[in-house]
């Protein structure tokens, strides 16, 4: 094979998604020599991750990107339920104790070019698009990690993070043993230009035909998501604004829908996330309900977390086992969490026919919206109690003591 060597580097991370973006960038801010490789040449077609919650806003802060993030995206303070019998409540960020007291509002793609201009921050990042990783070798000290560019390659790290997304090769390259189902549930969205007075709120529509889901978008526009019965590839035009205008009440001309998609939600968590040096990072490691917003944020916190396990062991290799067992520990702890709470969400929230209906409307008007757990809502939905969501919260000060 005609190989290419290239000097070795600290960390080479596979997939420029979200989450090895934002990895990049904390490990190139320590001032790591880091490689990432990535399939893609464009932005992604498809904006899949639009919510934003306050942990993730922390951790962008540390690379200044807070505020960037938030120039650019809709504040969401208020989520409006609505139930068969009318309107049933609203879970509310405006008093969450947080100094960000909303869900940030931004589409994937906008999340992905910003994390890969800040790239061009730190040159010790170096940035290869358009290569298919098709091969990871450990050794003792390094691994190899072949990939194609038109010419097959070769480069050298000290450790190999997979970043590569919910369909992960690099994840069954290493065989880890993983749980995970579909969920049997579907779904259409699209994005469409935004001609509701429902300004910056969102709007979640229960009914005894399937679910509506609406959020605000930048630049005038607002996602809709709704439940069908079984999985529709390729929707027929209008369909979306048919079932909304159904179960929700709105119009929603053709001519005003930007873009389709589907997507039938699963489950999959990895009982560990590393294999000596190679470790799995954000939907590599662990796959949940889009429903409730979280996969792309707890990646986001996955990356911060080994971004600091990354920084100490590169120094002392005597810490790699406990630190990476650290982080199978604490941030499996978070998946499992979010997993189950994504998946519990949905389950309530996709029961069709009338008397199960009745039933969700009783208990989201009278127990999640007045009754004592009310206050605890929003935080629930802001992942602000979620364990182990910020760096600062995990009881490991070796870790703590390194973060920028
Ligand atoms: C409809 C929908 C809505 C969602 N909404 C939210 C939300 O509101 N909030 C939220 O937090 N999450 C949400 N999510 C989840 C979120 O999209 C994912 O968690 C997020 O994309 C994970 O990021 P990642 O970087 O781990 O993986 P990915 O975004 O999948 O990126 C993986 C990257 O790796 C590259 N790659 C893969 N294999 C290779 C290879 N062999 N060589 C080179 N490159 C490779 C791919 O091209 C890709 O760029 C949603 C998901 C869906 C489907």
């Amino acid at each position: 094979m005609n190989c290419t060597a290239l000097p070795p580097f600290d960390v080479a991370i596979i997939g420029a998604g979200p989450v090895g973006l934002l990895l990049a960038s904390l490990l190139g801010a320590k001032g790591l020599r880091v490689l990432v490789l990535e399939r893609r040449t464009e932005l992604p077609a498809h904006s899949q991750a639009i919510g934003i919650t306050p942990p993730s806003l922390k951790i962008l802060a540390k690379l200044g990107l807070d505020d960037e993030f938030i120039r650019r995206g809709v504040l969401v303070r208020d989520c409006h339920l609505h139930g068969e019998s009318g309107h049933l409540g609203c879970v509310s960020f405006r008093d969450i104790p947080d100094e960000h007291r909303f869900i940030l509002s931004l589409p994937q793609t906008h999340t992905v070019a910003v994390l890969q201009e800040k790239l061009r921050d730190h040159s010790t990042i170096t940035l290869r698009a358009g290569v298919e990783v098709t091969e990871v070798r450990q050794g003792d000290s390094q691994c190899a990690i072949s990939f194609n560019d038109g010419t097959p390659r070769v480069a050298q790290a000290r450790y190999v993070v997979a970043c590569d997304g919910a369909r992960s090769r690099v994840r069954e390259w290493l065989k880890l043993k993983s749980t995970g189902r579909n969920y049997g549930v579907h779904f259409i969205m699209g994005d469409f230009v935004d001609r509701t007075s429902l300004k910056h709120e969102a709007h979640l529509y229960f009914t005894a035909q399937g679910t509506i889901e609406s959020f605000p978008l930048p630049g005038g526009l607002r996602r809709w998501i709704a439940q069908t019965r079984e999985r529709i590839d390729c929707p027929p035009a209008g369909l979306l604004g048919q079932l909304v205008k159904k179960r929700a009440g709105f119009e929603l001309p053709p001519e005003d829908q930007l873009n389709q998609s589907s997507f039938s939600p699963r489950r999959l968590n990895c009982e560990r996330y590393h294999d000596r040096r190679v470790i799995l990072c954000g939907d590599a490691a662990h796959v949940m309900s889009p429903i409730g917003g979280q996969g792309m944020n707890t990646g986001f916190a996955d990356a911060e977390f080994l971004a600091n396990v990354l920084d100490t062991i590169l120094l002392d290799q005597s810490r790699a086992e406990p630190l990476l067992a650290a982080y199978d520990r604490y941030r499996g702890k978070a998946a499992r969490t979010a997993i189950h709470r994504a998946g519990l969400g949905m389950w309530f929230g996709t029961w069709t026919g009338k008397p199960l209906s009745v039933i969700r409307d009783f208990v989201i008007r009278h127990l999640l919206c007045r009754g004592p757990i009310r206050h605890h809502m929003g935080p629930y939905y802001a992942m602000l109690t979620i364990p182990y969501n910020t760096i600062e919260r995990v009881p490991v000060d070796a870790l703590k003591s390194q973060t920028a």
